[in-house]
């Protein structure tokens, strides 16, 4: 019985939510705020003051303009974007080859938006980025998942075999891949590319080199192979390399057919003249954070030696994180390490912890508290 005094209850409101949504929660990483944060793979440095100039410059030179509209093309962008990727790899794309939007995840969701979508497949190899089934989820598309090997590699004869099978329009292809650091041999690039192209109506594959800066020596990247084959696509990101991730901009590269169809689907106007200035500026310095690159990627390195030489099994990292097993209470060494101020990410198959390579004072907190918590 309701006591007379009861307040009434607000009626809870009748929302039309898709069925595949209900009970869904937001994706995110915990932010918490801990000394050491080792968990969201961001570039432990700041923009340097000569950085933070210049971008403050290019953004009050655009502050005057932000009465009208930003360019909906941004070629300006795109061929800064070619240019780099001409220094980086070696690959020469033109400006038009060249997409950008928030994040390379809004360019994954342009991806989808247009090459995915009801009645359509779209097809990757786990563990990989958990973001991807929620970008298929939210473009209607379905989700299949194939398996990596005990390596965290992708053997290409079965990924040639479920490619038949599934017809997918779109194979996503991570490498190095997220979370377990490992890199593709261009070869199983080679044999999806082939399979893809047997697919009857067509299938893109997206190659994610969101970490592909930190690649080692002799890897190669999936950029080379853009001239022979129109249904690739490289993404990449300033959010990693770059220690941009606060600006939001991620990019891909592949042949003026394809960014055509990412131009149908794109929001008018969706990068703002605020990102345009803030990424072309970072750009002008590319050399001196590639610099950084080469220091976070030998950092990488040692931390891999320093896990091993304790007994720790280690994924190989093309990336600027490793993956570890530390056994099946992992939660338990997650919390060890956050109540010592170091905060890693509990990713990944059962039982293996990620952790991002930080500064050299960070990550030597990060292995001091490691060898106390598993007591080794
Ligand atoms: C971090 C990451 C990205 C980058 O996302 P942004 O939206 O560009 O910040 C893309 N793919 C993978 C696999 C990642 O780990």
């Amino acid at each position: 019985m309701t006591a007379p005094d009861a307040a009434p209850q607000a009626a809870r409101p009748v929302l039309p939510v898709r069925p595949e949504l209900a009970g869904e929660v937001p994706y995110g990483a915990p932010q918490l705020d801990v000394p050491v944060l080792l968990n969201v793979n961001e570039n432990p440095y700041p923009p340097s003051a000569q950085v933070v100039a210049d971008i403050a410059a290019a953004v009050a030179e655009a502050a005057h303009g932000l009465n009208r509209y930003p360019d909906r093309e941004f070629l300006g962008l795109r061929a800064d974007l070619a240019e780099y990727l001409a220094v980086e790899s070696g690959v020469r794309v033109a400006p038009e080859q060249v997409w950008a939007a928030n994040g390379s995840n809004e360019v994954m969701l342009h991806l989808l938006q247009a090459f995915g979508g009801p009645g359509r497949t779209a097809l990757s190899f786990a563990p990989t980025y958990s973001m991807y089934p929620e970008y298929a989820r939210d473009t209607h598309t379905r989700w299949v998942a194939g398996r990596r090997t005990e390596q965290f590699d992708v053997d290409p004869a079965e990924a040639r075999a479920l490619i038949a099978r599934e017809t997918p329009s779109v194979v996503l292809l991570t490498s190095p891949n997220n979370p377990t650091g490992t890199a593709l041999e261009l070869d199983t690039v080679r044999a999806v590319l082939a399979a893809a192209a047997e697919v009857p109506g067509g299938c893109v594959v997206v190659v994610d080199e969101a970490y592909g800066e930190f690649r080692r020596e002799g890897v190669e990247s999936a950029l080379t192979l853009l001239a022979e084959h129109p249904h690739l696509a490289v993404s990449r990101t300033m959010s990693k390399a770059f220690g941009l991730a606060g600006a939001r901009v991620g990019y891909l590269a592949a042949s003026r057919e394809l960014v055509d169809a990412l131009r149908v689907v794109r929001l008018p106007y969706h990068l703002s003249a605020v990102t345009q200035a803030t990424a072309r500026a970072a750009l002008r310095h590319a050399p001196e954070l590639m610099a950084q690159v080469g220091s976070l990627r030998a950092e990488r390195d040692q931390l891999v030696l320093d896990l091993r030489d304790r007994g720790l099994r280690v994924a190989e990292s093309d990336a600027n994180f490793v993956l570890f097993q530390v056994g099946q209470d992992r939660h338990a060494v997650w919390q060890g390490l956050l109540d010592r101020g170091v905060l890693i990410r509990e990713v990944g198959p059962e039982g293996w912890l990620r952790v991002s390579v930080g500064t050299p004072e960070e990550t030597a907190a990060f292995t001091a508290a490691l060898w106390e918590v598993l007591g080794i």
